[in-house]
C-alpha cells in the first residue's frame, strides 16, 4: 500500500474507535502538531495525522491498529514540550497519539500525599484543582505551566520545591506497550495493591525509570508525590555583580545541598536570563553578534540586577527554617561579595511570594529576545557540582554561542550532587542566517561536551541520535541494551521510533 494510503487507511480505522471529529488529519496536523520554535523548517518533520483517545480502552485498540497498519505513533500528553521539539515527532512518517482529552485527575489522597493523574491533566488544572478544594498539598512546576504535569515528569523536568526533581517523585505507573497490552508498574502489578503509590518499587526488577524519556509504553496514569504545605517559606535572593563569582557561589551552595539544609532546587541565572523576561534586546542594543560585554554591563546596572541571580528557598516549619537561613547566610558570607535579601510567607498568607508554583507563562517571553519569529534550542548538559567545573562548562559553551554569533543565554540549576546547566540559543525564525547557525552549532555543542565528559539530560527531538551517540561506553552498550529491549517489548516498533535515540528494528535505517 503507498505510503500516504497506509496513513489514511490507519487514520479511518483510528476514527472508528474515538470518532472523527478526534482525529487530525495530514493537512491539519502539519501545523497543529509541528514545532513551531524549532530551526527548521515546521512541516518537514511534522507527522502524517493525529488521533486523541478519550480512554485507557481507546489507546489499546489505537497501538493495536496501528500494528495492523504499520503505522507508528508518537504519544503526547499535552504537547509543550518547547526547546525539546514541542509535540513534533522524531520522523514525519508517523501519527501523533493525542492524550489531551485524558485529563481526569483520579484520585488526590490528602493524607498520604499523592495524586493519581491522567496523561492529559495540565499543571494549570492541578493547581486549580488542589486550591478549589483547599488541599493542604503543593505540586511542583517548571517555570510555565500550560504543559501536563505527566509528560514534564516523564521528560525529568525540573521545578523549584523540594519535590522539584519531578521524576524522583513519580510513584507507580500505567502503561499501554507497543502490542497493546496493559500493565502497571511496582505495586500496581498486584491486582488491589493497597500501595501502589506509597512503595516505589514493587517486587524484583523496578520499571518506572525505563519508561522515562523512553519509547517502550504509553503512560495512560502516573502516580505522583505531592509535597504537604509548608508552615513558613523564606526565601534568600542574591544578585551576583560579578560573573567571576558563578564559582564561589556554587561552592557554598554544595555542602547545604548535600547535608539536606536547602532542599529546593536553586537555579543561578545569568544576566540574559534575567533581561529576557523583561525587555527585549533590541531596548539595549541593535548590533549583529552577541551583545558587548560593555554594552551587557550597562544594560545589567540600568535593570538593577546582578551578572547571575539566584534565590535559596527554605520549606517547612518557621523556627527550623530560621536556623537553615542563618546556615545559608553564613555559608555565603565573606565568599562572595553580595548579601541575601530576605523575604518570608507564613501560611494563610496569599502563596504569591510562597514559593509555591502558580500559573504562569511569563518564561515564555524569553523567545521575543531577538523581536521577530522568536525560537529557541535548549542545551541542557549536566556538570558536577563544583564551581571549577562549573565555571569551566560556562566559559567553554558562552564562547561557543559568542563564536556562532548568539547571546549567551542560561542558568544552573542545583541538584542534590549535579548541576543542570539549562542553556537557550534564542534567535530569529524569519533570518535563514540564524537558523543555519544555530543547527551548525548544537551538534558542536553536544561533541564537545561529551569529550569534557559532560553528557545531555535531554534534549531537542531533532539532535536524539547525536546526544544517544555520545553515550559511547563499551562501544554504545546502552544503546544496544536499550534496542533489545525495544525489539522484545515492542517488535513492530509500534510506539516512538527513534525517540531519545532508541529505535526499532524496522527503523534503524532512519538513525542519523
Ligand atoms: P508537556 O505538555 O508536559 O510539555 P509533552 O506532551 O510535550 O509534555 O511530552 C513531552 C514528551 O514526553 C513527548 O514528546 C513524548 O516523547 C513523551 N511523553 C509525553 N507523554 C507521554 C506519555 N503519556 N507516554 C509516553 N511518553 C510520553
Amino acid at each position: 500500500m503507498a505510503a500516504s494510503n497506509k496513513f489514511d487507511a490507519a487514520l479511518d480505522a483510528f476514527a472508528r474507535i474515538v470518532g472523527p471529529d478526534n482525529v487530525t488529519r495530514a493537512a491539519e496536523a502539519r501545523y497543529e502538531y509541528a514545532d513551531a520554535m524549532a530551526p527548521r523548517d515546521p512541516a518537514s518533520y511534522a507527522p502524517r495525522g493525529a488521533v486523541a483517545p478519550a480512554s485507557v480502552e481507546e489507546v489499546q485498540a489505537i497501538v493495536r491498529l496501528a500494528g495492523e497498519h504499520g503505522v507508528p505513533l508518537w504519544p503526547i500528553s499535552r504537547g509543550k514540550n518547547f526547546g525539546y521539539g514541542g509535540s513534533a515527532p522524531r520522523i514525519p512518517d508517523i501519527v501523533t497519539l493525542d492524550l489531551i482529552r485524558m485529563n481526569r485527575i483520579l484520585e488526590v489522597d490528602v493524607e498520604h500525599g499523592y495524586a493519581l493523574l491522567e496523561p492529559g491533566v495540565g499543571f494549570d488544572d492541578l493547581f486549580e484543582y488542589l486550591t478549589a478544594n483547599k488541599i493542604p498539598l503543593w505540586m511542583s512546576a517548571p517555570a510555565h505551566t500550560w504543559g501536563s504535569v505527566v509528560g514534564n515528569a516523564l521528560e525529568r523536568g525540573v521545578g523549584y520545591t523540594p519535590y522539584g526533581e519531578h521524576a524522583s517523585k513519580i510513584c507507580g505507573l500505567e502503561v499501554v506497550t507497543g502490542t497493546g497490552e496493559l500493565l502497571r508498574t511496582g505495586m500496581g502489578a498486584l491486582a488491589g495493591s493497597k500501595t501502589w503509590q506509597g512503595f516505589p518499587y514493587g517486587f524484583g526488577p523496578a520499571w518506572d525509570t525505563a519508561f522515562m524519556q523512553s519509547n517502550f509504553g504509553i503512560v495512560t496514569k502516573m502516580g505522583l508525590w505531592l509535597m504537604p504545605e509548608p508552615e513558613n517559606t523564606v526565601s534568600l535572593s542574591m544578585a551576583l555583580e560579578k560573573a567571576e563569582e558563578l564559582p564561589a557561589a556554587i561552592d557554598a551552595l554544595r555542602p547545604l545541598k548535600l547535608d539536606g539544609t536547602v532542599q529546593a532546587n536553586p537555579s543561578f541565572g545569568n544576566v540574559i536570563r534575567t533581561l529576557a523576561t523583561r525587555a527585549t534586546r533590541a531596548e539595549y542594543y541593535q548590533g549583529a553578534g552577541p551583545m558587548p560585554a560593555d554594552v551587557l554591563e550597562k544594560a545589567r546596572i540600568k535593570a538593577g540586577v546582578g551578572h547571575w541571580n539566584f534565590s535559596v528557598r527554605l520549606f517547612g516549619d518557621r523556627k527550623i527554617n530560621a536556623i537553615n537561613a542563618d546556615k545559608v547566610k553564613a555559608a555565603f558570607h565573606g565568599k562572595v561579595s553580595a548579601e541575601f535579601q530576605q523575604s518570608e510567607w507564613n501560611r494563610g498568607e496569599p502563596l504569591r511570594n510562597s514559593g509555591s508554583p502558580m500559573p504562569s507563562l511569563g518564561a515564555l517571553g524569553v523567545v521575543d529576545w531577538l523581536g521577530g519569529k522568536g525560537g529557541h534550542l535548549t542545551f541542557s548538559p549536566v556538570s558536577p557540582f563544583s564551581g571549577a567545573e562549573a565555571w569551566k562548562q560556562y566559559t567553554l559553551i558562552r564562547g561557543m554561542f559568542e563564536d556562532a554569533g548568539f547571546d549567551y543565554y542560561g542558568g544552573f540549576t542545583a541538584g542534590q550532587r549535579y548541576l543542570n546547566h539549562i542553556t537557550m540559543i534564542l534567535f530569529d525564525r524569519s533570518q535563514p542566517d540564524m537558523l543555519e547557525r544555530a543547527n551548525k552549532l548544537f551538534p558542536r555543542l553536544i561533541s564537545t561536551a561529551a569529550k569534557n565528559g559532560w553528557g545531555e539530560y535531554r534534549t531537542h527531538v531533532l539532535w536524539y541520535d547525536e546526544v544517544a551517540a555520545s553515550y559511547d561506553y563499551n562501544h554504545g552498550a546502552m544503546r544496544r541494551w536499550n534496542e533489545a529491549v525495544k525489539d522484545a517489548v515492542d517488535p513492530k516498533g509500534v510506539i516512538a521510533p527513534g525517540k531519545m535515540g532508541i529505535w526499532p528494528k524496522a527503523y534503524r535505517k532512519d538513525r542519523a
